[in-house]
């Protein structure tokens, strides 16, 4: 049989990574990446003893699961010369392919909770990959006070956490969460491209990062620089580029950007002042900002 990879998508996060362990697993199949761990992923990989999975640099001539993505400016480098064989996902949808696969999205807050719902038994009877699921899906939620969480999502965690020997999952999710919210000694290039993705709007080629901050964390006064890191961004060629600082603790996002402010004001409702905005209660990416720019921009 020919070895099938399952890999997330670009600058991965817990979700991407741990879905992709676990899934390879229980499949038999080669866990795989593309690109560095984030700090956080980093710790839960070695609080549950789990081995960081491989780079893959290409997929040519691969066959491909993919988890907690779909769009093609996600992919892998030469995604359109491998073969994909299976998608698990929890994003909007915007994939056309040539053959029939087998394509599970919910609209639920955690590629990893899906797995979870598939495949209870074998999970529950492993606790280091209860443990990579239950942290996924506390990373995704944000402890599960993004809308994106589900009661599915809280009731495959509590699952997940009795599984794999976490008490109280409530501070472990705020001990991971606070790993990237730590933006002491990086530069605030590295700081916006540890979670950024691409999305390909009407045609026009846009950018967003995000990273989740505890009571501003000090983003505030590197205001300055983030806009001209995004203003360089912007010039290797994106129609705009945004940078949500999520305030997990206030539960809020700054949001900065470079672009026109009109499109802004189109999709969040208030005037942009020095290219940032401040949103309150909004957390999501995928529910609270993709969508709303999506309409803006078309
Ligand atoms: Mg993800
Ligand atoms: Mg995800
Ligand atoms: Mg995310």
């Amino acid at each position: 049989m020919d070895e099938i990879y399952v890999i997330g998508h670009k600058n991965p996060d817990t979700d991407s990574i741990c879905s992709a362990i676990v899934y390879a697993s229980l499949k038999g199949y080669i866990p795989a990446r593309q690109g560095e761990l984030n700090k956080e992923t980093a710790f839960v990989l070695d609080y549950f003893k789990v081995p960081v999975p491989q780079v893959l640099e290409s997929g040519e001539g691969k066959k491909l699961v993919c988890v907690d993505h779909n769009e093609a400016s996600q992919m892998i480098t030469g995604w359109d010369k491998a073969e994909i064989v299976e998608i698990i996902d929890h994003h909007k949808i915007n994939f056309n392919y040539g053959t029939p696969i087998y394509f599970h999205s919910e609209p639920i807050g955690c590629t990893a909770t899906i797995i979870a719902k598939q495949n209870q038994e074998a999970v529950k009877a492993n606790p280091a990959l209860a443990g990579l699921l239950l942290s996924a899906i506390l990373s995704d939620t944000v402890i599960f006070k993004s809308p994106t969480a589900t009661g599915e999502d809280r009731a495959m965690a509590s699952l997940l956490a009795e599984a794999s020997g976490i008490k109280d999952m409530i501070s472990f999710g705020i001990e991971l969460k606070t790993k990237n919210a730590d933006i002491e000694g990086r530069s605030v290039e590295e700081i916006i491209s540890s979670d950024f993705k691409d999305f390909d709007f009407n045609g026009k080629k846009i950018g967003i990062g995000q990273i989740e901050v505890a009571e501003s964390g000090g983003i505030e006064s590197k205001a300055k620089e983030i806009v001209d890191s995004l203003q360089s961004l912007k010039q290797s060629g994106y129609e705009a580029v945004f940078f949500m600082a999520t305030d997990i603790i206030k539960g809020g996002t700054r949001l900065f950007f470079v672009g026109d402010p009109v499109i802004v004001e189109k999709a969040f409702g208030a005037k942009p002042e020095n290219n940032a905005i401040y949103l309150p209660g909004v957390m999501s990416r995928k529910k609270q900002i993709v969508p709303n720019l999506e309409k803006a921009f078309s």
